[in-house]
């Protein structure tokens, strides 16, 4: 299939990306507005097709999808830092959720029928029971949330409609880099808590501060289910081929159904770096549940799923690997 990577410069992207021309099962073309690296474009496949440009430019899709004439697109374009969107919920729901209705819409008009979207732990909101299955409560807690989740209805309604399928890819916490050590996590600013915690070892902070340490949590701190980001990238190509057989709409939890707390997460970091990470103990973080972690059964069961990355230390030593090599990101 052509397959139409929206998001595809970004952080998850670009692994996606990489594990698709490595396994040569289809033609991809990246669409990105390059916001997440400023520009910078040196991490995008050799060979790849880039169209710089914003999914909420009708003009600019309208030429895209006319060019390429994609089957099927990964939709991953979203603004995605969960205290930014309480502080800026207009900007998220314009960009993930106008943007969402916009490659729709273009998927539509052009007959392209199969859309794999990128949706988060973050719509469960405080779940009622972990780990957390896909049929779970929906019940956001930031204006993130909401965005996700009304993307992700827009596109369930699309299937009976205009006969578009979509799989929604709820990933839990995205992390690691790749192997290779040539690409990996460069938000900036950087929200994300490890490669935060990767600064301080490199010396470009000097502690990192933990959001809440009253939580109803073991250590009073958040615990998360951090998976890796090349994990996350098979399963796109997975669920390309659930979708190119014919499957249904239908929504997985990626994950790995073991939590870890912040305190845990750096004292992870120490070990693997050597660095003594200062923390200091900070208010909470608007809009952050106590506990998310995922079931992947249905991922696994249905997509074939299997992670590789189990352990927090082999996750958090790759991105290391990417820290050491891009102390700046792509800039350097
Ligand atoms: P990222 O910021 O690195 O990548 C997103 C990419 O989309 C960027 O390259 C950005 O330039 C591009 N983009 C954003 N808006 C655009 C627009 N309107 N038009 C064109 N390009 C646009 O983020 P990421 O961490 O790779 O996340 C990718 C997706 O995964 C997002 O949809 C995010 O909500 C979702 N997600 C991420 C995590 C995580 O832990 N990182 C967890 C759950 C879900
Ligand atoms: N966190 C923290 N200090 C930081 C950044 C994050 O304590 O500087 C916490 C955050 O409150 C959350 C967890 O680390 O409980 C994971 O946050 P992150 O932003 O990495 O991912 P999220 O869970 O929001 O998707």
């Amino acid at each position: 299939m052509k397959v139409l990577v929206c998001g595809g410069a970004g952080y998850i992207g670009s692994h996606v990306v990489r594990e698709m021309v490595r396994s040569s099962q289809h033609k991809v073309v990246v669409l990105d507005l390059l916001a997440a690296t400023h520009g910078h474009k040196s991490h995008i496949e050799t060979g790849v097709p880039l169209e710089v440009g914003d999914v909420r430019d009708e003009a600019f899709l309208e030429r895209v999808f006319s060019e390429h004439k994609p089957d099927a697109v990964i939709h991953m374009c979203a603004w995605l830092s969960v205290p930014e969107s309480v502080r800026e919920p207009l900007a998220y729901f314009d960009n993930n959720v106008v943007g969402t209705l916009r490659v729709l819409q273009a998927m539509k008009n052009h007959g392209c029928k199969q859309i794999v979207f990128s949706s988060t732990a973050a719509l469960f909101g405080t779940p009622e029971s972990t780990p957390i299955k896909p049929d779970a409560r929906k019940a956001p807690e930031s204006p993130y949330g909401d965005t996700k989740f009304a993307a992700e209805l827009m596109i369930n309604a699309c299937e009976t409609a205009y006969g578009i399928r979509g799989v929604h890819l709820r990933y839990f916490n995205a992390c690691g880099a790749h192997v290779d050590g040539d690409i990996g996590e460069t938000h900036d600013p950087e929200t994300h808590l490890i490669p935060l915690v990767l600064q301080v070892a490199l010396g470009q902070r000097d502690h990192i501060k933990i959001f809440g340490t009253d939580y109803a949590t073991p250590d009073g701190t958040c615990v998360r289910d951090y998976v890796h980001v090349t994990d996350l990238s098979t399963a796109h190509i997975q669920a390309l081929d659930y979708l190119e057989k014919g499957g249904k709409t239908d929504a997985f939890n990626l994950g790995l159904a073991d939590g870890f707390s912040v305190k845990e997460v750096i004292e992870s970091c120490r070990k693997v770096t050597g660095h003594p990470i200062p923390a200091v103990l900070a208010p909470r973080r608007e809009g952050d549940p106590p506990i998310l972690v995922a079931s992947g059964e249905k991922a696994k069961s249905i997509l074939g799923w299997k992670p590789q990355f189990d352990t927090i230390e082999k996750i958090i030593e790759t991105a290391w690997k990417f820290h050491v090599s891009h102390p700046k990101g792509y800039k350097c």
